[in-house]
Parts: structure tokens; C-alpha cells; sequence
């Protein structure tokens, strides 16, 4: 069985519609895939609908942004209602966040000496309900002021970089008790990636287990040296994490992210369900 837990459509920063998204996972031969998009749900009616047609399973998911120590932090909620007021009140300020720092955005942007517009953006985004810094890095690209995302992220997008604007998130225990009362499982993204190890140590991890009931934590991502992989893969066995594994494809927008370039073991993917079912989520 052949399960990608966590990738992206272009209702946030993917390059596929959800449609054409499970289309490519038929074709890379995936039996499943987590959809779990930027802080929206928008996307999964699309997905599993294309999902009954040709036969690959689409597991409700959602990528919700987080911070602990002001760096972000990203944590994936399996099996949500999609409904659940509390969790989308938190969600609409999330994504209220991300809208307003485009604008900012863009004066650092133009200060730096480039020459672009909020509607270069939005013309990358095309009402895309969450958008992000890979929706800018795309415009760079297309003004040819970067050869692709990664260039843009380094030159002028991530942190300490002069387009770099903050934004609004809540800290990783809300986000994790939000899942929860919506009924979902939740799981740490690639919780050792870029320089995460700082903030979500051991003791960290332990902590969210016995305090918020955390259920797992993504193991194997392109973010994560073997090293990493191997030490988060005791570590998450010792806490009785299930341990994940996922591409984070993002569709053209991310190189060495191809679907099913890492997959979550069948028996990690079966305790998952068991948890959601447990909290009354949804699984289909
Ligand atoms: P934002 O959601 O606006 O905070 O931007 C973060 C998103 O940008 C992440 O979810 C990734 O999809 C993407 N990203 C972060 N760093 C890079 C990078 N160096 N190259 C390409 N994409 C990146
Ligand atoms: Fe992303
Ligand atoms: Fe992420
Ligand atoms: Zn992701």
C-alpha cells in the first residue's frame, strides 16, 4: 500500500487543482493521500469526489500554521469536521494574516528595488482562499527576478531576508486542543526541518504528548537528514507517537517534494484511522 500523508493543492500553495492533484497520485501509483492544505479545508470536497472516481482514498486533512517561541512551527490535523466553528474562527484569522501581509510584502519588496504589485500576486494566486510566500516567490519568478521558489525564499522570503514580513499564529497547544475538539488527530510536520530541532526538542515533544494528547509526528520528509530521520523515528517510539512519512508535494512548486517520494508505513497509517475514529473524526 503505497500512502502519502501530507500534500498540497492550489487552494493553498500547490500548483494542482485538487482534481488534477488525485489524478497525479493515481498516476504516481499512491493508494492514498493525506490532502492538507494551508489552514483551509477548501479543497477536500474537490479531492475525494475525483478520489471515489478513479479509486485513490483522500484522507481529510489540513496543515495549520503555529508558532512557539516566534518560529513557526506547522501542525497537521487528520480527519477534522471540517465545520467545527472553533477551529475556523481560528482558521479565518489565520488566513486573515496571510492575506494582510501581502501588501507589506510587497513595500519591502519594492524598497529592495524590485517593481511589483499586490495584483502580480493576485494574479499568481487567483482567489486562492489561503495564500502565502510561494504565491510572491511565484510572481519574482514571473517578473524573472528569480530562476524559481527556492531562490526567492533565499534571497528575499524567509526570515532575515528584506521581504520578510511576519504574521499572525497561535501556539502549537491551541492548535493541537483546536484539532482535537474538532475531532481530529493531530500530527507534528517535519517538526526537525529548517532548524526546527531548536524549538520542538525532546522534552518538548514529550510534553506535548502528556499535556495536549499528541498523536504523531512526521518522520519521514525531504526536510530531514537520515540522521534526523533515524533519532525522530526512536524518539517518536519512545512516546508512542505514530510516526508519519509524506512527500509535502506542492505540485511544480517545489522541487525533490515528488508524490510518493516518502510514504507512511501501513501500520503507522492504521493506527492513525484507529485515532481519528476514536475521537468521532472523519476518515473519508
Ligand atoms: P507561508 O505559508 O507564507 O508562511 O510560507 C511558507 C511556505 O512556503 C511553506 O509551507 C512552504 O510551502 C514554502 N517554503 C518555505 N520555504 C521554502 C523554500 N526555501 N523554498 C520553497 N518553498 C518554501
Ligand atoms: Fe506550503
Ligand atoms: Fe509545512
Ligand atoms: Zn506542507
Amino acid at each position: 500500500m503505497r500512502i502519502d500523508l501530507h500534500v498540497h493543492s492550489s487552494i493553498s500553495d500547490g500548483t494542482d487543482t485538487p482534481t488534477r492533484l488525485v489524478m497525479q497520485a493515481l498516476s504516481a501509483d499512491l493508494d492514498v493521500i493525506g490532502l492538507c492544505d494551508h489552514d483551509t479545508f477548501d479543497g477536500i470536497t474537490e479531492a475525494a469526489e475525483a478520489g471515489r472516481r478513479v479509486g485513490v482514498s483522500v484522507l481529510p486533512g489540513i496543515e495549520v500554521s503555529a508558532e512557539i517561541a516566534g518560529r513557526g512551527v506547522h501542525v497537521l490535523g487528520y480527519g477534522c469536521d471540517a465545520q467545527d466553528a472553533e477551529l475556523n474562527a481560528e482558521l479565518k484569522r489565520i488566513r486573515s494574516g496571510r492575506a494582510d501581509r501581502i501588501a507589506p510584502t510587497i513595500d519591502a519588496l519594492r524598497e529592495a528595488g524590485l517593481e511589483i504589485t499586490v495584483a502580480d500576486v493576485e494574479a499568481i494566486a487567483i482567489g486562492a482562499p489561503s495564500v502565502g510566500r510561494p504565491h510572491i516567490a511565484d510572481a519574482l519568478v514571473a517578473k524573472g527576478y528569480v530562476a524559481d521558489r527556492d531562490e526567492a525564499f533565499a534571497t528575499y522570503l524567509a526570515e532575515g531576508q528584506p521581504g520578510f514580513v511576519g504574521r499572525y499564529a497561535p501556539s502549537v497547544e491551541r492548535v493541537i486542543d483546536l484539532i482535537h475538539g474538532a475531532r481530529g488527530a493531530a500530527v507534528i510536520a517535519h517538526p526537525w526541518g529548517r532548524g526546527g530541532e531548536e524549538v520542538v526538542t525532546a522534552e518538548y515533544l514529550a510534553q506535548l504528548v502528556s499535556e495536549h494528547q499528541l498523536e504523531g509526528i512526521e518522520v519521514d520528509h525531504q526536510d530531514h537528514t537520515a540522521d534526523q530521520r533515524e533519532l525522530l523515528f526512536r524518539l517518536g517510539a519512545r512516546l508512542g507517537l505514530i510516526r508519519t512519512g509524506s512527500s509535502d508535494y506542492h505540485g511544480r512548486g517545489k522541487s525533490g517534494h515528488d508524490l510518493g517520494s516518502n510514504l507512511t508505513r501501513k501500520s503507522a497509517y492504521l493506527d492513525l484511522i484507529a485515532r481519528i475514529k476514536a475521537r468521532g473524526g472523519v476518515t473519508k
